[in-house]
């Protein structure tokens, strides 16, 4: 049978080996090292953001992100219910409860008028959340003017979570810059990898100075083991640091291949009424198209996202669900909700395909052809 078709499998430039072998050479086989350093003084070039601690993964970033930003036990978090457990996730680890945000259809991200209505209805029940955590789904911008004033004019601190947005913009600006803190994944599935990996992006010094002195166990500077807080071991290995040094070289040809593949399966699919994508609302926004992920309209198709998943799977074709939201989700179901039914919807009718940077256009072709 011909080769598995995966959903977005890494895809290295050649050159990662290299830096490997450099880190081999050097012996800094350790949690940190020159590669580290060089990899973080890159990732803040190309974001423009002054200051980068490279991490052990994207999750680790947004606990990191959140205990900088002073939340502790009893808070309530704001954040995206339309994402991954990864998102939220920290925000129990550090004992604050999530308040959950459905999306708006256009970007399918945080919907600011949901978001500025749970603002104020917390503030009424006596609670002022204490940061908010926006996401870029698929690598599309969130609704970020407005989600930025809403946060300044709370007075809230915000955590933008762009690990799956490496190379998209709004109005020029990179994601993973806006708010306090930005937060990136360099996992297996994302646009770049260091196989497991993440990154704390922000322009407050201090912040990142201290998040990185946590991460390494919080170790006070002494000849002996010498602790004054409670540390983690959240750094990114100097190993893994070099293929993402390889790996960012080629950021900029990954976006655009994944642009490429989001427009031919546009263009594949263009005379099919039933289907719809995730779309740039607007000239402000620039999506990596990290996934290019379709709505089912099924009362005119006349079938469902499963079935397509199901046949796609039959051709030994990677495909999946969009992310089921948080509010809907067990672990969850507890928190508060300020829900309008869109990304419930979404969930039920979208499905992500194969977008990874290495897909051939026969691919792309065989693809479309089995979406019926
Ligand atoms: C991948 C991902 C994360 C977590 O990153 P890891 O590096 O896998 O820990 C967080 N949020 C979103 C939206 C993600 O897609």
């Amino acid at each position: 049978m011909r080769t598995k078709i995966w959903l977005s499998p890494p895809h290295m430039s050649g050159k990662e080996q290299q830096y490997v072998n450099d880190a081999f050479a050097s012996n800094w086989v350790a949690p940190l090292g020159p590669m580290v350093d060089a990899f973080e003084e890159e990732l803040s070039v190309y974001l423009a953001v002054p200051h980068v601690a490279a991490l052990s993964s994207g999750t680790a970033a947004i606990h990191l992100a959140l205990l900088m930003l002073g939340v502790k036990t009893g808070d309530e978090v704001i954040a995206s219910s339309f994402t991954f457990s990864a998102t939220v996730n920290p925000i129990v680890y550090l004992g604050a409860t999530p308040v959950l945000i459905d999306s708006e259809p256009e970007t399918w991200n945080m919907d600011p008028v949901l978001l500025e209505e749970a603002i104020t209805d917390r503030i009424k029940k006596g609670k002022k959340p204490a940061a908010i955590v926006v996401v870029d789904l698929y690598g599309m911008p969130a609704r970020m003017d407005q989600i930025c004033s809403i946060a300044e004019k709370y007075e809230i601190p915000l955590v933008e979570d762009a690990a799956e947005a490496l190379g998209s913009r709004f109005e020029e600006k990179a994601c993973g810059s806006f708010g306090q803190m930005g937060i990136l994944s360099f996992n297996g599935n994302k646009i770049i990898t260091t196989s497991a990996g993440g990154a704390l992006v922000s322009s407050d010094a201090e912040k990142v100075s201290t998040a990185r002195f946590l991460a390494t166990q919080a170790r006070d500077e002494f000849p002996h083991y010498e602790h004054t807080h409670i540390g983690y071991n959240y750094r990114l290995s100097n190993i893994l640091a070099a293929i993402g040094r390889g790996q960012l070289q080629v950021i900029q040809d990954r976006v655009s291949v994944r642009r490429e593949i989001n427009r031919s399966y546009r263009e594949l699919l263009k005379d099919r009424e039933e289907i719809s994508f995730q779309t740039e609302p607007d000239l402000r926004y620039f999506s990596n198209y990290w996934l290019s992920c379709i709505l089912i309209n099924r009362k005119k198709a006349g079938f469902d996202r499963e079935s397509i998943r199901i046949r796609l799977q039959m051709e030994n074709i990677d495909s999946r669900p969009l992310w089921k939201p948080m509010h809907l989700q067990p672990v969850f179901k507890a928190c508060p909700a300020y829900v309008n039914g869109t990304s419930e919807k979404l969930f039920v009718n979208g499905l992500c395909l194969p977008s990874g940077s290495s897909l051939q256009p026969s691919d792309l072709e065989l693809i479309a052809g089995l979406i019926l």
